[in-house]
């Protein structure tokens, strides 16, 4: 499902963010990435949506190139792909419904988008999204007056009203305290089993990627320095 060949990334100012990377991924795999602050875990991540540009190589989701594709072509295969960030990434001061309907965009002209003129099956797909995550009663409040805890489940429930099958997880947890880190790695882990979405997880700490994970890979200067199941991961991957 997602495939990667030889893929470097080196920055403009000439740090090299990865190094001939080789990987592949299937569908519903849950994958947590783990490595040192610098490793090239978010440069990983970024490359896989296309939020910047690869240096050398290629990247495919679902057979289709992502470094090749065209604007119109890259808006289908993204529609494809969620991303959950450290900080949230919702607007602040719209309801936690907009927010989650902020993923029915890209189903929609620009045009309808501005307006709002999202239909009804939408606001369904919302809600469902919501009640997923356990959020639904919150609904009508704005993003800015939730838990950090709250916000995250927000930004899964968005990735699933986009009907995205691909999760991109950035540091997801990484501002959260260790009950509310464990409430989201508890969505994203049910979300992956109940519905297949292939996840993948970059994440600071071992024992967070050995509780969960399914496969770790492990990332050191750009380069993968172990790629395996959870049982064969060492601490120091
Ligand atoms: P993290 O460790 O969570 O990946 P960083 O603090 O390294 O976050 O990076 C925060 C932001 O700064 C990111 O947008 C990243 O692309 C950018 N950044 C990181 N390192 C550099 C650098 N050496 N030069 C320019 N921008 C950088
Ligand atoms: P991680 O997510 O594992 O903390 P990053 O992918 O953020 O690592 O960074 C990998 C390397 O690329 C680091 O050396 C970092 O400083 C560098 N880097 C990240 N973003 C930028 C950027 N925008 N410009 C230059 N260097 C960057």
């Amino acid at each position: 499902m997602i495939e990667l060949t030889n893929v470097s990334k080196t920055y403009p100012n000439g740090t090299k963010g990865l190094n001939q990377i080789n990987l592949s991924i299937s569908q519903g795999e849950f994958v947590v990435i783990v490595g040192l602050s610098g490793a090239g875990k978010s440069t990983l991540l970024r490359s896989m949506n296309r939020l910047h540009d690869i240096t050398e190589g290629d990247i495919r989701i679902g057979g289709k190139s992502i470094t090749q594709a065209s604007g119109q072509q890259l808006r289908t295969i993204r529609r494809d792909i969620g991303m959950i960030f450290q900080s949230f990434n919702l607007v602040k001061r719209s309801t936690v419904l907009r927010n989650v309907m902020a993923g029915r965009v890209g189903y929609h002209s620009t045009l309808r988008t501005l307006l709002g003129l999202f239909p009804k099956e939408d606001t369904d797909i919302a809600f469902e999204a919501l009640r997923r995550v356990n959020i639904a009663d919150k609904a009508y409040i704005r993003a800015d007056q939730l838990s950090g805890g709250q916000q995250q489940r927000v930004a899964i429930a968005r990735v699933l009203a986009q009907e995205a099958k691909i999760i991109l997880a950035d540091e997801p947890v990484a501002s959260l305290d260790p009950l509310t880190t464990k409430q989201v790695m508890d969505d994203l882990k049910r979300i992956n089993q109940e519905l297949g979405i292939t996840t993948i997880v970059n994440l600071h700490f071992i024992d967070l990627a050995r509780a969960y994970a399914t496969r770790i890979i492990g990332l050191r200067a750009g380069e993968v320095v172990f790629d395996g199941p959870v049982s064969e991961a060492t601490d120091n991957v």
